[in-house]
């Protein structure tokens, strides 16, 4: 689940009661319309911004003879769609480096935005991209930030430079600022105060940062779950100490978050990063058009491409490739695949951005897509030799006995993963027939079609 999914069921709903309609009068478009803005006042989206956004479609669909078109449901659904980037920003807005290294981003933010975690998310996110990192903890209010901070660095290998709490917070920004410099970074993130809320303290120690370090970017990390007071958050600092991006954090969580999409509109500040985990892998780069297909129920194709990128190692996708193209794929094979299908994130997470899955969820059963199947089929890999994992074909009687009492299931159980497997490998072969890839592309490219067709 993520914080859109009602607003998605209910916005996929009124797009396919359209679509069955064929041709449309006005009156069913301002109905449909009608019911689009009341979705989105429902997940909190601020008053004008749904409003405009409503207006604006209706302008466009109005024109010439779209309406007696036979497409006109899926013309009204693409036209939301291009609205909906554009009110999230319309493009994705990356981080802007400086002309010497490191360039500086302070992050700045209240208490328990997800501020912290961020900072050290953030210095994950850009080593994984290649680029060197240090992380400063200037937060010299908060007890337990700077440990936070050094525990987070530890875990993803990220210096973190302190110098306790009795130093001002922009002396210690500027030292980590030389430590950066020192150790050739590319980017310096600095960890900044927060206060329970907005105050002439906290807005004056971050002037005296800003003004000390000169950063490329200011962040301001909101929690997504906070509603319109996010958006009310922004206004401030912005105004205060001029931020040139957005973290939105906690965008896994259930909350209505439709204040996530009005903060943009409302402030002109672009959200650059998105938080969707407490973990410290949980940060993704904010796309609008992305999100807004996500929220259309049309999926988010790209998302998932990268996240299975990120999670394979290349040379194992090649690997693995071969593999396919060969049809030699093994049960070691599988059991590889199920790990890094694993780290990829909670299934159901996944399946919510694979494009047409809100419009038939409900009518299938996705009980069990919690990865306890997948525990299950790893004890049963895992059980087995390394012979028999190359070579299934050898699990007779006795070797499954055995190996549903290693792994403590049932001879059924075993029975069910080696029959899956065949069909794996089955379908793998077929691939790799002459004329099975083209099959394959076509397949796919009816997939890739979302429930309005496009
Ligand atoms: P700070 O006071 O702003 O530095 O906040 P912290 O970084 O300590 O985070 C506050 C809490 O929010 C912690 O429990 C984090 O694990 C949690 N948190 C931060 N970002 C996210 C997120 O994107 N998703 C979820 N579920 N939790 C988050």
């Amino acid at each position: 689940s993520d914080v859109f999914e009602n607003l998605t069921d209910k916005i996929t709903d009124v797009f396919s009661r359209l679509g069955n309609k064929g041709r449309l009068t006005e009156s069913d478009v301002d109905q449909a319309l009608r019911e689009i803005r009341l979705a989105l006042l429902d997940a909190d989206v601020h008053f004008r911004v749904a409003r405009s956004l409503v207006t604006k479609i209706k302008e466009k669909v109005m024109v010439g003879d779209v309406l007696a078109s036979l497409t006109a449901a899926q013309y009204v659904a693409s036209v939301t769609n291009e609205e909906l980037v554009s009110v999230l920003g319309g493009t994705t807005v990356s981080l802007k480096e400086g002309t010497y290294k490191p360039s500086t981003i302070l992050m700045v933010g209240l208490n328990g935005s997800g501020k912290t975690t961020s900072s050290a998310k953030l210095a994950h996110y850009l080593s994984q991209a290649g680029q060197l990192c240090n992380l400063v903890a200037a937060d010299v209010h908060r007890p337990a930030a700077i440990e936070q901070l050094e525990t987070l660095g530890e875990q993803i290998e990220v210096d973190v430079y302190q110098n306790g709490r009795d130093h001002s917070a922009a002396k210690i920004a500027v030292e980590g600022l030389d430590r950066g410099r020192s150790l050739r970074t590319s980017w310096t993130i600095v960890d900044t105060a927060g206060r329970f809320q907005v105050n002439e303290e906290l807005m004056a120690e971050l002037e005296d940062i800003k003004n000390a370090t000169m950063p490329q970017e200011v962040l301001l990390v909101v929690d997504a779950m906070t509603g319109q007071e996010a958006v009310n958050v922004a206004e401030v600092f912005h105004e205060r100490i001029g931020l040139t991006g957005l973290v939105l954090t906690k965008m896994d969580g259930d909350a209505r978050g439709g204040a996530a999409l009005s903060i943009t509109s409302v402030t002109g500040i672009p959200v650059k990063f998105i938080g969707t985990s407490e973990r410290v892998d949980g940060l993704e780069q904010f796309h609008p058009d992305r999100l807004a297909s996500r929220i259309l129920g049309m999926g988010d194709v790209l998302t998932l491409v990268e996240r299975a990128k990120a999670t394979f190692e290349e040379d194992k996708i090649q690997q693995l490739e071969k593999k396919f193209l060969k049809a030699t794929f093994d049960l070691e094979d599988f059991l590889d695949q199920m790990q890094a299908v694993k780290k990829m994130g909670p299934m159901n997470q996944m399946l919510e951005m694979i494009p047409g899955f809100s419009a038939i969820k409900g009518k299938v059963n996705t009980e069990g897509l919690d990865g306890s199947h997948l525990v299950k089929a790893e004890a049963i890999i895992q059980s087995m030799t390394k012979e028999e994992r190359q070579r299934p074909e050898l699990i007779g009687g006795n070797r499954r006995k055995r190996i549903s009492k290693g792994s403590g299931t049932s001879p059924q159980d075993v029975n069910q993963l080696l029959n899956q497997f065949k069909q794996v490998r089955k379908m793998m072969k077929d691939m790799a027939s002459p004329g099975g890839q083209k099959k394959l592309l076509n397949m796919m490219s009816q997939q890739k079609k979302g429930p309005f067709g496009f």
